[in-house]
């Protein structure tokens, strides 16, 4: 067990507080994988205090010089990646094979932030007066406040803090609670990358405390947030006040369409990666199925014969397939919305139940559980569950199975499984999500797009890409006049 501390100004301390709290291994909760600071709003403000400091000296550095801590920080992490995942695993739950693929998405980022360091592009525009060029530069703003949820402990603090960095801010990341250890080794790997101290501080507690503590603080310029949506509200609204930039990104609901015509043995895969991957606790999960009438029954039996099959267990065995939810507060609210389920008339197909088998009875596991002939308002059909429950639904046609699939508040990802290729383009089309899937599973996002949602998922932003870096710098206009005369834009008319 290891006693980790904030690091703060390139220097590991302590927190003011002289609280601690403990992170525990959901597979088998015994096993207390850290201890951590519980910090307080005086430990945030020395954090902000060395962004501050740091940011004028960080900021002035070229970008290609930059970008070369990033691949080096790629180069680490390229070594570390196996003992990372295993950590990952052990402190949230989740398969081997699936935390590798996050730290993967890590490495990914920090691969295109090196890159990004020398094509920084800005666009060259002409001018409508002679003797005149415009363009458009991007330059950083200052300290940020970056916000991260348990679910993906590298790539997500990743997506944050490379673009953020890379583009000349300084930033203070403050984890979730569940996942702290795996946040506090990625900023490591940035220090022994070369990073100089103060550029990325670490403070570790809660979202109450340090989360409330950093919206309000007139130093910090922006925050960047991932979590769920009513968290999410309550920071636009708390950034409002001070018009302080804020990019969001929250919760899904997102539906995998299946049409008769689609090949069913590849939906029924993309299903069950979808929606009891990572134990169904992706942003991007599939927790709606919505299958068109005449291969209902039909894909409903091949389902259940599959879920069935599927392993729970300890993630860092490689043949399972499902590990536990994050903490006992996840499984319990996963039992309520089961309760709820039935309640409203929906019918268990399979699970419905804690797996406690052996070892298991140590965990959080909870059986990958499907609800057929669910109504599209039910609440299982429209609030985030955020666990192993899927919810089928019966579609008419294509038109009806578009109309469930959009009737949400939520708007992140969605599939659509399909040999119609009109079908296919149309669905792109309507989809009101921002990430569009055909005949493959809801979730497979790649570092180098665009990712984020629509209606309540966010506030328009986009994570990853060239997207990131939008969110993390003002553009700049520039209009460079060398006709030597005034010129009047609009009021001045052009003459050979
Ligand atoms: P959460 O909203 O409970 O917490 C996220 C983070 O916010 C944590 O670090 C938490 O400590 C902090 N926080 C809590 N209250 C705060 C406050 N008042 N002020 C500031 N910070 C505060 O979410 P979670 O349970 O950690 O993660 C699951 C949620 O995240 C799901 O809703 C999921 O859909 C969403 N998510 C979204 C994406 C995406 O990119 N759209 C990706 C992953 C997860
Ligand atoms: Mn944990």
């Amino acid at each position: 067990m290891k006693e980790y501390k904030n690091f703060i100004n390139g220097k590991f301390v302590d927190s003011k507080s002289g609280r601690t709290f403990e992170n525990r291994n959901p597979a088998n909760w015994d096993e207390v994988i850290g201890i951590f600071p519980k910090s307080n709003a005086e430990d945030l403000n020395m954090a902000i205090e060395a962004a501050k400091k740091a940011y004028p000296r960080w900021r002035a550095i070229p970008l290609p010089k930059k970008a070369e801590i990033m691949r080096r920080a790629a180069e680490i992490m390229i070594s570390k990646k196996e003992e990372a995942a295993r950590l990952m695993t052990r402190e949230m739950g989740k398969v081997i094979k699936e935390t590798r693929g996050d730290y993967q998405e890590g490495i990914d980022t920090a691969l295109y932030a090196a890159g990004q360091g020398r094509r920084y592009f800005g666009y060259s525009v002409p001018s409508e007066l002679p003797n005149k060029i415009c363009f458009t530069r991007r330059d950083p703003l200052g300290v940020w406040g970056l916000i991260t949820p348990w679910n993906f402990p590298v790539a997500i603090p990743s997506w944050k803090i490379f673009p953020c960095i890379l583009s000349g801010n300084t930033a203070i990341i403050k984890p979730a609670t569940d996942t702290p250890a795996s946040a506090g080794e990625l900023v490591q790997v940035l220090y022994e990358a070369g990073l100089p101290e103060g550029v990325l501080n670490i403070i570790y507690g809660g979202g109450g405390e340090i989360g409330e503590a950093m919206l309000s603080h007139p130093d910090i310029v922006g925050i960047s947030f991932t979590g769920s949506s009513d968290i999410g509200m309550r920071i636009g609204e708390v950034c409002g006040k001070t018009l302080k930039r804020c990019s969001l990104e929250l919760g899904g609901k997102n539906g995998q369409v299946v049409l008769a015509d689609a090949n069913l043995d590849l939906a029924l895969d993309g299903v069950l990666w979808g929606a009891f991957g990572t134990t169904g606790q992706r942003c991007t999960a599939t927790s709606r199925l919505i299958i068109e009438e005449p291969i209902y029954n039909k894909f409903i039996e091949m389902l259940k014969a599959r879920v069935e099959k599927l392993k729970l267990g300890n993630g860092l065995d490689e043949t399972v397939d499902v590990g536990p939810l994050v903490n006992k507060g996840q499984r319990d609210t996963v039992a309520m919305y089961v309760d709820i389920g039935k309640k409203e008339g929906a019918k268990l197909l399979t699970g419905g139940e804690p797996y406690t088998e052996g070892e298991c009875a140590k965990g959080w596991f909870y059986k990958p559980t499907v609800f057929i002939d669910v109504l599209p308002t039910m609440r299982i059909a429209q609030e985030e569950i955020f666990g192993p429950v899927l919810s089928v639904i019966k579609a008419k046609n294509f038109e009806e199975a578009i109309k469930i699939l959009n009737g949400t508040t939520y708007g992140l990802s969605s599939s659509i499984y399909t040999n119609d290729l009109n079908k296919a383009q149309k669905a792109a089309e309507l989809a009101e999500t921002g990430i569009v899937y055909i005949n493959a599973p809801t979730i497979g996002a790649e570092c180098h797009l665009p990712f984020g949602g629509m209606k309540n998922t966010g506030n328009g932003h986009r994570e990853g890409g060239w997207t990131a870096y939008e969110i993390f710098t003002e553009v700049k206009t520039v209009y460079i006049d060398y006709s030597g005369t005034l010129q009047k834009a609009q009021i001045d008319t052009w003459q050979e």
